[in-house]
């Protein structure tokens, strides 16, 4: 029997074959598979998206997960594993969607990151790092990204980071529209900061948004499609197109074609 989990920055959603998804706030990934696997003994395999450095199958860091190295297989002998990076089955599963084999997939929750197909290839890097936008330097914070550096896009343009804000500067804001106007400019230009590099580098024919940030202020499609021509090489703009992801949960999906 098949598990899938998408083990976000946030939540854990699953599914146990093609039953009902099921939301949990659990964070301990063993503590979760040894419980769940007692209720469901027929469980053998289990895929996996992960917010996180993922090689063959292993968990090696995860910027907004505390976890060192895991090797689940070690762990639970007697099931199959196959783990991915979030975003590279979300794009998988975007790919799939939209019917295209170069398409990027922005994604904004809690934290910010890329999954890209080129030529219908995935587009991993030497260690399955490629896509990590969010950690590219873009200004200077009062505090650390959970990369260690203190000038990630992350910092600026994503969910944690108005959690962040918040408690740094003691304010009781949770949402976008109620950050102060030098951060909300910062959020949007960081977005499109992101949209720009994304497109000039990888030239896709889809750029995808999604995440829970652009679910729930799906006005940043509208924004990158009016400003992206003042950020983007324009030649890569041509047969362009930007849209907001028509699936309701990605990297779930994807991570059933791993
Ligand atoms: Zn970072």
């Amino acid at each position: 029997m098949n598990l899938y989990i998408d083990m976000g920055g946030t939540n854990l959603r699953y599914q146990i074959e093609n039953r009902e998804i099921v939301i949990s706030k659990e964070r301990d990934i063993i503590y979760f598979l040894k419980k769940l696997t007692k209720q469901e003994s027929k469980i053998d395999r289990v895929n996996i998206s992960f917010a996180g450095e993922i090689r063959e199958n292993i968990i090696f860091s995860a910027p907004n997960i505390d976890i060192e190295r895991l090797d689940l297989k070690s762990v639970f002998p007697n099931i199959e594993f196959r783990v991915e990076n979030d975003l590279n089955c979300a794009v998988l599963a975007e790919s799939r969607y939209w019917k295209s084999k170069d398409i990027v997939a922005l994604y904004i929750g809690t934290g910010i990151g890329a999954g890209v197909i080129s030529g219908g290839e995935l587009f991993k890097g030497s260690s399955n790092l490629a896509g990590e936008i969010g950690h590219i330097p873009f200004k200077k914070a009062p505090f650390l990204c959970g990369c260690g550096k203190d000038n990630c896009i992350e910092l600026f343009s994503s969910g944690g980071a108005i959690v962040k804000w918040a408690n740094y500067l003691d304010k009781d804001f949770k949402i976008l529209d109620k950050l102060p106007p030098n951060l909300y400019g910062d959020f949007l230009e960081g977005v499109l900061y992101s949209s720009s590099i994304l497109i000039t580098l990888f030239n896709p024919k889809v750029l995808v948004l999604g995440g829970g940030v652009v679910e729930k202020n799906s006005f940043l499609v509208n924004y990158i499609q009016d400003k992206i021509s003042k950020y983007a090489f324009n030649p890569s703009l041509k047969d362009l197109k930007i849209v907001k992801t028509k699936l309701k949960n990605a990297p779930l999906e994807g991570c059933r074609l791993l």
